[in-house]
């Protein structure tokens, strides 16, 4: 059956009716929709939508989409079905879906509810008739709001009046609170600049002051102020600011001046120190130092809060007297224990203040006897004494007087001694400079003067004895080469008397071949402290005479071994000389004349040998021989004459080449041996040693000391000859196992004709002119020649040359 409600006629009308309408079933409580007009659904949002069908709930999918709506509606339906009567509602608030079904769309409703009867009476159907009134009921909320709002606004602005009241006063309490800000800001300022003002005068107060000024504070000391004469003062860097006293300088702990700071932090009791003694550390050295300290406390607000300290440095003025201290001491110790004799007398009356046991005993008193009493009352003997009369002297004038070597008479176990002494009398003054005492220092020169008198004797004695020899003296001074000459030695000279000799003049006078070597043998005894022997002729000033000297000098050294005088005796050996001179010519002559005959007879004994070789006459050959062996040794002898005679006369001419020694050396030790059978020879070996020198004078040197070893000592001997370099020089030396010299025999050797006497020389030939002539041609080549011997034992002859 057809629904009457889908009959196309209500439809219609249905539709056409202006107000919207839903006709729902009386199922409570679903209240199933049957029927909705076209007003309905523009209203409900629900145009797209059939809602026929679904429970009146179910329209909207939103769930619990208005639950206060859907109770109140459905109260009011269950309301029709019960009563049968219409039922009317007030405006409803019931949210619909909006248009896009998305969100719940606020609205107002009022409905009202028409129960349909059926047959039996009973509400079959409930036609809801809805107006939707959500604009009125919007525009009368907003009415109500603005209303509300208005009111509100009024409160506002009758609150705004007031607050702005309200603002204005704060405001002008504000303003006068800063105002009162400011004026307590410019106070606090003012206060806070004066105090920093007044601390920063403090600060600047000890930084700028000289006298050494520092600031510690707190606990630790801490060293707030410290200025730069403070930091000299301790010896320490601006490091230390800021740091704890300890930290800074820990070498402080535990010494008194530091207890003492820590006491007037601790007490605030003021406390001042002299010479106070402090050790620090400067430059990794522990320095001592004195100080004057004051400490003086720094109260802020009744507070201690820190420490001034103050310090001078006095280390100086400490040390000097600890110094003048030591040396007072020291004097004391002198004047006791000197050897020296002291007394220091005061006053005009010379009394007796401090004599020490040297003078005393020089007096033959004792202390008591002296101390504090005049000069004259406890040494009555002192009256007019010339001594007496120089220390007045010294008293008035204050200057010191000396007195050297002069003469008491000292008491000496009773007796009276003479005595000589070196006396200062030295004024001792006052504070004002006047002299209010005298120190008495006398040195006891008694052996030196006794010495240096013995010493004047056995001058004057030397003196008579070179005056009574004729002898000449003669010095240089090493210092200035000033030349000094005694009368005689003037005499030989020929110069006045009256006048210094000068070194020009004494020099002139000399023959020109000897002033080299004059001049040399001064240099070598100034500078090398060589002893001279010359001999050379002079021209005599006054008689243009041709003189012989003979001048012998060395070095004279002071007590402090410094050269002092060079200085010897000067001989007139003219009539010696011209002796030597004509024996000279004489041997020259006769040897010379010798030497032809000599020559003759070599000539004719040969010619003769190789004869009575042919006849073999054994007896004639053995004589010639002999002939010739002693001619041999005349030649030599002859030879050496002829050499020593032209030496003197300086006529020896030395033709110098260069050769090897040592080759020279085994050449004459291989001759020697071919004759020689009686004594072993032999050459310890040697590296060449080149010479420049005179071949044939130096063959001669080493013949004459082989000879000479032979000579001297006996038969089945050896004879050892070494050659060596030594520092520039070659050295030859020929040691032999013979007799030896006596030591006071040796310093002569070298001279002519010198031969030793002895029994074990008188049957052994020769002149003394062989040593003589080695020594010669030795010094000639700038050479020297020795010998070390010991009697008994043999003899060692060396010499030595240039090597080239
Ligand atoms: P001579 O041998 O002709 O006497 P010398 O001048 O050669 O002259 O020697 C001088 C003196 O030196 C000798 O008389 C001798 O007494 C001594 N004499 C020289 N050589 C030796 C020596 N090897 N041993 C000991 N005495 C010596």
């Amino acid at each position: 059956m057809m629904e009457p409600l889908q009959e196309p006629l209500f439809q219609n009308l249905f539709n056409h009716l202006a107000e919207p309408h839903v006709v729902v079933k009386a199922d409570s409580p679903r209240f199933t929709v049957v029927a909705c007009n076209k007003q309905y659904k523009a209203v409900s949002n629900t145009l797209n939508k059939d809602i026929i069908g679904m429970g009146i709930k179910e329209i909207s999918d939103l769930k619990n989409a208005n639950y206060e709506g859907d109770s109140i509606i459905e109260k009011a339906l269950n309301k029709a079905i019960e009563t049968r009567q219409v039922v009317k509602l007030a405006a409803v608030r019931y949210d619909i879906p909006s248009a896009d079904g998305l969100q719940m769309q606020q609205s107002w409703w009022q409905t009202e509810y028409i129960p349909v009867l059926g047959q039996n009476g009973k509400a079959e159907y409930l036609l809801c008739t809805i107006h939707n009134i959500t604009e009125q009921v919007t525009s009368k909320k907003n009415r109500e709001r603005a209303e509300q709002q208005e009111k509100a606004l009024r409160k506002e602005q009758l609150l705004n009046e007031e607050l702005a009241e309200t603002i204005k006063k704060l405001e002008e309490s504000q303003q006068n609170l800063a105002k009162l800000n400011n004026e307590l800001e410019d106070r606090v300022a003012s206060r806070t600049k004066a105090l920093s003002d007044s601390e920063a005068r403090f600060r600047n107060m000890i930084e700028q002051s000289p006298v050494a000024m520092l600031v510690n504070k707190g606990d630790d000391l801490i060293f707030e102020i410290v200025n730069q004469p403070m930091l000299k003062l301790i010896g320490k860097g601006d490091a230390i600011k800021g740091k704890p006293l300890y930290e800074a300088i820990p070498e402080l702990k535990g010494q008194p001046v530091v207890d003492k700071l820590y006491h007037t932090y601790q007490t605030g009791e003021e406390w001042t120190g002299y010479e106070q003694l402090v050790l620090m550390d400067r430059e990794g050295k522990s320095y001592q130092g004195y100080y004057n300290v004051t400490y003086k406390p720094l109260i802020e607000n009744g507070q201690i809060t820190g420490v001034l300290e103050v310090a001078v440095d006095v280390t100086e003025q400490v040390q000097a007297r600890q110094k003048i201290l030591e040396s007072e001491t020291m004097f004391r110790a002198i004047f006791e224990q000197s050897p020296l004799a002291f007394c220091v007398l005061k006053g005009r009356d010379l009394v007796t203040e401090l004599a020490n046991d040297n003078i005393l005993k020089l007096w033959g008193k004792t202390r008591q006897e002296v101390i504090g009493k005049p000069q004259t009352v406890a040494r009555p003997e002192v009256q007019g004494l010339p001594w007496l009369k120089l220390i007045n002297q010294v008293y008035t004038t204050g200057v010191t007087h000396k007195n050297p070597e002069f003469k008491i008479l000292m008491q000496q176990d009773g007796k009276p001694e003479e005595g000589y002494f070196n006396a200062v009398y030295q004024p001792l003054k006052d504070a004002e400079g006047q002299t209010s005492a005298i120190l008495v220092i006398l040195e006891d020169v008694t052996d030196k003067v006794k010495a240096q008198q013995q010493v004047d004797q056995a001058q004057q004695q030397f003196r008579q004895a070179v005056d009574s020899a004729n002898m000449g003296t003669w010095s240089i001074n090493p210092a200035s080469y000033q030349l000094t000459f005694c009368n005689r030695s003037k005499e030989i000279f020929g110069f006045s008397l009256k006048e210094d000799v000068s070194n020009r003049w004494a020099m002139n006078a000399v023959d020109p071949a000897y002033r080299q070597m004059v001049r040399k043998a001064i240099a070598a005894g100034i500078e090398k402290h060589e002893a001279c022997d010359l001999e050379y002729p002079i021209i005599n000033h006054i008689s243009h005479e041709r003189k012989w000297v003979r001048v012998t000098g060395k070095m004279f050294f002071d007590e402090n071994n410094r050269p002092a005088l060079f200085s010897g005796l000067l001989m007139d050996i003219t009539t010696r000389k011209l002796d030597d001179i004509r024996k000279n010519d004489f041997i020259a002559i006769v040897s010379h004349e010798l030497k032809t005959p000599l020559t003759t007879l070599k000539a004719y004994a040969q010619m003769l040998t190789v004869k009575s070789k042919k006849a073999e006459d054994v007896f004639t050959v053995v004589a010639l021989e002999k002939v010739n062996s002693q001619v041999k040794k005349m030649t030599g002898l002859i030879n050496s004459f002829l050499n020593v005679s032209r030496l003197e006369a300086g006529k020896i001419h030395l033709d110098k080449v260069n050769f090897s020694l040592d080759e020279l050396v085994k050449e004459r030790i291989n001759e020697f041996a071919l004759t020689i059978k009686s004594h072993i020879i032999s050459l310890s070996p040697c590296g060449p040693l080149t010479v420049f020198a005179d071949y044939e004078k130096i063959g001669q040197v080493i013949n004459n000391l082989l000879t000479n070893a032979i000579k001297y000592s006996p038969a089945g001997k050896r004879i050892e000859v070494s050659c060596q370099s030594e520092e520039g020089m070659a050295r030859i030396s020929v040691k032999d196992e013979g007799m030896g010299i006596k030591a006071h025999d040796i310093s002569k050797l070298f001279e002519r004709f010198y031969r030793v006497e002895g029994r074990h020389t008188q049957n052994i030939s020769g002149f003394g002119i062989g040593l003589y002539l080695c020594a010669e041609i030795i010094q000639r080549h700038n050479g020297k020649i020795g010998v070390e011997s010991e009697i008994g034992k043999g003899s060692n002859f060396w010499f030595t040359l240039p090597l080239s």
